[in-house]
């Protein structure tokens, strides 16, 4: 059921179903899921080149999953390297606490790896052209204006671009954002940084192999072990402190002379950056949405800005093929803010009580925080550290026994989501005619998989006769398979 002013799907006016306005990493990932999808996308940048400056490093296994969809997760993993933890040292660099992730999530991907941001979006562009989504940059989005039957943007070169659909996934500067009219809230932490992007030469040995928080009052600083033969720093500036005098190169080579010999490398780039913590009120206005920097932005201490951008792609890319393709109700659209913002809200409220911990400048505070840590049972071995990203919340699109992102095993040598494909999954133990109504919606809408052949499949159900994954696979619901498909057919309203 579309809403009544839906246009007919061949509609001459479109151009499209979706205009993504942005072709970050979170408007590249929603361009090629929805493409992936069957869906007509374009996807407009105003810039041509990608952007030049430092920012993410560090990505999750949930990101890698969702890369695998889209075909390119081993390309990205093959010029990653792998990070197990973080310590925290103090000022003389003895270690006050140490976390070690194991190296292998449940999804089956590295929990977490290290990249570089421009070889990374430079696979991602490439993919996503290549599943069929066009791509047009440097041409930005001028006026964007929405009526009952769609949206039309203006062009930065005079044309004219009318879709069913926009996804503003414009950055922290979105306009798509004033389109939509909404406010940021702001959780008032505000830090500037320096972030230094090295290219190390050969002689530059002795470098930490692990990502360190070097938590100095006297200079809160980062450390992080990129690629071979990339490195990074970050310093945090002190009080007073300009962004022009810190950048300046011999200020940059006075702050790494304590971790490198001199001449042992160069900077390939570098930029200071203001962190905040925002989240906008509102990520949909009818036929315009939000998605990433354009609708949260996060210190980046736990490495999640992008990570977040790219988990709300794949949460709205299903949800929009379903009401664009399959005659879903457009209130499924509703979900995808009431699902993650407080997930994202969660994740910033997490990095900025990090950040606060890592940018205490006040050596009787620094002092507290490091015999508070020192104090802290260590981790014993194997023993995990919680993650800070939560299951999603229970809602009309995730069950009380839901909304955890479900685990990966491999089936016959092949991986879960393989197998599956981009729609829904059941996993049931309960014996089910494949020809019953149940079975045939299933079916229609993605795959049955029967745990009682596939053992591996077991532990998704958590003791529950079966188990609905949805698209993003994240669990729907556990429970009777009349329960789930019920609940189902209510989401997508088939
Ligand atoms: C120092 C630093 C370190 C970070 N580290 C990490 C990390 O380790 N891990 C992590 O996950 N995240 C990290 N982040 C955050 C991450 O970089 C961002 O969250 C992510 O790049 C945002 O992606 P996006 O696609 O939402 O927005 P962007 O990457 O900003 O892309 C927005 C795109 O929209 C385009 N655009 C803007 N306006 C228009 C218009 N009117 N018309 C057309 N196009 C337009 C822009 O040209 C741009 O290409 C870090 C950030 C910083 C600053």
């Amino acid at each position: 059921m579309s809403t009544p002013d839906d246009p007919p799907p061949d509609d001459p006016a479109l151009d499209a179903d979706v205009m993504v306005v942005g072709f970050g990493p979170t408007g590249a990932t929603l361009a090629g899921l929805l493409a992936r999808r069957g869906l007509r996308v374009v996807v407009v940048d105003r810039d041509t080149e990608l952007f030049p400056l430092p920012r993410a490093a560090q990505c999750d296994h949930e990101v890698l999953r969702i890369l695998q969809e889209l075909g390119c997760a081993d390309e990205v993993v093959a010029a990653t390297v792998l990070n197990d933890g973080l310590d925290f040292v103090a000022a003389d660099r003895s270690v006050l606490q140490s976390f070690t992730v194991p190296a292998l999530a449940r999804t089956g991907w590295p929990t977490s790896v290290f990249f570089h941001q421009p070889s990374f979006e430079t696979v991602l562009r490439r993919t996503v052209a290549d599943l069929g989504a066009e791509v047009r940059l440097g041409v930005g989005v001028g006026d964007l204006r929405q009526d009952a039957q769609g949206v039309t943007a203006e062009l930065a070169d005079g044309t004219r671009l009318r879709t069913r659909y926009a996804v503003g996934c414009d950055g922290a500067r979105s306009a798509t954002r004033k389109v939509i009219g909404t406010d940021l809230r702001d959780t008032g932490f505000e830090e500037s940084w320096l972030v230094v992007d090295l290219f190390l030469h050969e002689g530059a040995t002795g470098l930490p192999t692990r990502c360190l928080q070097v938590c100095d009052p006297a200079r809160p600083h980062t450390v992080v072990p990129m690629p071979a033969p990339r490195f990074r720093f970050e310093f945090m500036l002190l009080p007073g402190e300009s962004a022009e005098a810190i950048s300046a190169p011999a200020s940059i080579s006075e702050l790494l002379a304590s971790w490198l010999p001199a001449g042992t490398a160069d900077v390939e780039r570098s930029a200071v950056y203001t962190f905040h913590g925002l989240v906008a009120s509102t990520w949909r206005d009818r036929r315009v949405l939000l998605a990433g920097d354009a609708a949260h932005q996060t210190p980046p201490f736990l490495g999640q800005g992008m990570c977040a951008g790219m988990r709300d792609a794949a949460n709205l890319a299903w949800k929009l093929a379903a009401v664009v393709a399959d005659g879903a109700p457009d209130e499924l659209l509703d979900t995808y803010q009431a699902e993650r913002e407080p997930h994202a809200q969660v994740v910033i409220d997490v990095a900025v009580d990090f950040g606060r911990l890592i940018c205490t400048t006040d050596p009787v505070a620094a002092a507290e925080r490091d015999a508070a840590f020192r104090a802290a049972p260590a981790p014993r071995p194997g023993d995990e550290p919680p993650s800070p990203i939560p299951p999603l919340g229970p809602g009309p699109g995730v069950g009380p026994l839901g909304g955890d992102l479900s685990a990966q095993p491999h089936l016959a040598g092949e991986r879960l989501d393989d197998v599956v494909g981009c729609g829904f999954a059941l996993c049931t133990e309960e014996p089910l005619d494949l020809d019953s109504s149940e079975a045939t919606w299933w079916q229609a809408h993605g795959a049955v998989l029967d745990a009682r052949t596939h053992p591996e499949l077991v532990p998704l159900l958590a003791g529950r006769p079966a188990c609905a994954i949805r698209p993003d696979r994240y669990v729907l619901d556990r429970g009777p398979v009349a329960d789930l498909t019920e609940r189902a057919r209510a989401l997508l309203g088939s």
